[in-house]
């Protein structure tokens, strides 16, 4: 039985959650239009007791997007002009632009082709080469990309050698562990994303600060309100307008309810897909110890062009993530790299591909999809 819905896989599909849900959402935002605290209402501290239960982390600290939460704990460490900070060359641009903005300067690292992680080796490198030229190492930034936390041990271990903080940048691994522990509770910080299309998104823009550093905490708090004192009208530093909306929290609550459940879900699809397309092309690789939040699940193949467009000539969906990497971005090309080049991030940016992936893609859907991708490679 096929109707013309199972023909057309979403690529992520956030009405299929929402009407799971639909009455408990209703029901959520309906109690904020009637107390009327829209900004830093009684929500916002609920959402951010659970997300403290949800991720072992001390303390959670909700703001305006994923971006600013980059932006908001590099500033608590007083990242600034002259300052250093590693960052992936392949990732979304943020991971990047937060420092830039700070006035730091980027310094691009390379990534794991099996993982799309950053590499320690090209860390270390890069970390060696940073000192030779006198730049001033500050902040190590390593982003979970497409789900999958990063190998923060051997990164701290690099960071405490060297004396440099490391930020998590959890954008798109919020749910996913590492030996047990959630992401939200490594490094000495880490930072999410509410996005909607994110593994836990809201219906708006939204992000979070988890550390273990209360005084880093607090100053958090203060710098996404102006800056703000102990009285409302009393700015004692320079911050920032980023709050979470109340609303945007009542939802989040609701979706959380819901998260483990759709985790396994999520896991159950990279599963399959893994299981049928391993032999075709290169399937990401999740080491044992880790368990991904598979916001993505991405490819690599060589046939990119031609297998999107046969897979698009079946109504399935297919992204790109990322077409370039940083260091080939006009915005981002003077930034220094590593000396010993970013050959695995140009790699692929030419070569990845992500299939649609979201808890509620049905398995004669993901046959579907799989079907598609096997007629493929038989040509
Ligand atoms: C989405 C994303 C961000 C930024 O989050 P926004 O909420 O869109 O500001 C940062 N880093 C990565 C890796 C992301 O995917």
């Amino acid at each position: 039985m096929t109707s013309e819905y199972s023909l057309s896989p979403q690529f992520i599909d956030l009405k299929a959650q929402q009407s799971l849900i639909r009455e408990e959402l209703n029901n959520a935002v309906s109690k904020v239009l009637d107390h009327g605290h829209y900004i830093m209402g009684p929500e916002v501290k609920e959402l951010e007791q659970r997300l403290i239960e949800f991720t072992g982390a001390k303390s959670a600290l909700t703001c305006a997007n994923g971006t600013d939460a980059i932006t908001l704990i590099l500033m608590a460490w007083g990242v600034k002009k002259g300052d250093i900070v590693f960052v992936p060359a392949f990732t979304y641009v943020a991971s990047a632009e937060a420092p830039a903005q700070l006035g730091a300067t980027p310094f691009f690292v390379d990534v794991k082709e099996d993982t799309f992680n950053i590499d320690p080796v090209s860390l270390k490198q890069a970390i060696v080469d940073c000192r030779e030229l006198g730049y001033k190492p500050s902040t190590i930034i390593t982003v979970d990309l497409f789900g999958q936390p990063s190998d923060i041990d051997e990164i701290m271990q690099i960071a405490e050698n060297e004396g440099l903080k490391v930020l998590v940048d959890g954008a798109q691994s919020f749910g996913a562990s590492y030996k047990d522990r959630r992401v939200g509770s490594m490094g000495h910080a880490t930072t999410t994303s509410f996005f909607p299309a994110k593994p836990l998104g809201c219906y708006g823009d939204g992000g979070a600060v988890f550390t273990d550093d209360l005084n880093n905490a607090e100053e958090i708090d203060s710098l996404r309100l102006h800056g703000k004192g102990v009285e409302k009208y009393d700015n004692v530093r320079i911050g920032l307008n980023s709050r979470l909306d109340t609303i945007q929290a009542a939802i989040l609550i609701e979706k959380l309810k819901i998260f483990d459940e759709e985790l396994i879900m999520r896991e159950k699809v990279a599963q399959n897909y893994t299981q049928a397309l391993s032999g075709l092309l290169r399937t990401p690789k999740c080491p044992k110890q880790k368990k991904s939040a598979w916001a993505q699940y991405t490819v690599i193949t060589e046939n990119r062009v031609a297998l999107q467009q046969s897979l698009k000539k079946k109504n399935i969906p297919s992204v790109v993530y990322y077409p370039k990497s940083l260091n080939q971005q006009e915005g981002y090309a003077s930034y220094p790299s590593v000396s010993s080049g970013l050959h695995v991030s140009n790699f692929l940016a030419s070569n990845v591909l992500s299939l649609p992936m979201h808890p509620y893609l049905s398995h004669d859907m993901q046959s579907y999809i799989i079907d598609a991708v096997k007629e493929f490679f038989k040509n």
